[in-house]
């Protein structure tokens, strides 16, 4: 059976005030509920607990201050966890909290035992969601513990749990030849099969707000599922039901294959 890993970004669960989309949320719930139960196996990497948590706790400005942001992901975390809870069990669906640090990729003792969590959750047909573990990752200059962004992240769990596909939603419709928000005229590309430097300088350098990594971050993701003979899908995640076009082959966003 298929198995498939589905990355979503702050983006696509927050509206731009800060408030959880909460529309958007049961699209990607009821979605992936429904791939599960056609026989798929489906991991969800959910960026978002930062944001959760500056909304939850009124705060207006992502601090600067590492421990801070920690304080604030712990407390997102949970509430972005219990909003899932909820809107998958309406839909029947159980899901399963793994926090990963980079220790998972560093040591094989920590590598096989989450690969042995992602596979007991999948055999009992449960969404295993996935994020970084901003508790005890620390500092992105220290590569020994943090990801970095959870675009890396989520093709790392892809190659990691074997899976054939990674779909990557986004607040962008799919990969153009040149930044849609400073060019009116970028064209999306809709298929890709090779990413060399030409194609990182479409993207423009590192993205532009805070705490997202922009096209780069994407791009890497794309290179490490090719690299390993695997495919990526950059798509809107404005209507996350998109995913079930997706799977049928429709050519809605950008195809890295
Ligand atoms: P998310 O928050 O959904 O993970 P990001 O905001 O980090 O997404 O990255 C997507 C952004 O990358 C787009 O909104 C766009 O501003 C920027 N970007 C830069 N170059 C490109 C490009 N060639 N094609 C599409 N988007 C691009």
């Amino acid at each position: 059976s298929a198995r498939i890993v589905v990355k979503v970004g702050t983006s696509t669960l927050t509206h731009t005030n800060g408030k959880l989309n909460l529309k958007a949320i049961d699209q990607l719930c009821y979605t992936l509920s429904g791939l599960v139960n056609e026989g798929k196996e489906v991991i969800l990497v959910s960026s978002g607990a930062i944001g959760v948590g500056l909304g939850l706790l009124g705060i207006d400005e992502r601090p600067s201050s590492i421990p801070q942001q920690q304080a604030i992901a712990a407390v997102g975390q949970t509430q972005l966890m219990t909003v899932y809870q909820r809107r998958f069990a309406v839909y029947g669906q159980k899901i399963g909290q793994i926090l990963l640090t980079h220790d998972v990729v560093d040591y094989p003792t920590s590598h096989q035992n989450v690969l042995n969590t992602f596979e007991n959750l999948l055999r009992l047909n449960i969404i295993p969601v996935v994020n970084e573990n901003d508790t005890v990752a620390v500092d992105e200059l220290d590569h020994h513990t943090k990801f970095g962004d959870n675009d890396q992240l989520s093709a790392i769990v892809a190659t990691m749990t074997d899976a054939d596909l990674l779909i990557m939603l986004s607040d962008i419709k799919g990969f153009f030849d040149k930044n849609p928000r400073k060019f009116n005229d970028a064209v999306l590309i809709p298929s890709i099969n090779r990413i060399d430097e030409e194609t990182f300088e479409k993207a423009g350098g590192q993205g532009t707000k805070l705490g997202t990594g922009g096209m780069v971050t994407k791009l890497k993701a794309a290179q490490k599922m090719l690299q390993a003979n695997k495919s990526m899908i950059l798509a809107s995640g404005e209507n996350p039901s998109i995913i079930f076009k997706l799977l049928q082959g429709d050519p809605l966003g950008t195809l890295f294959q």
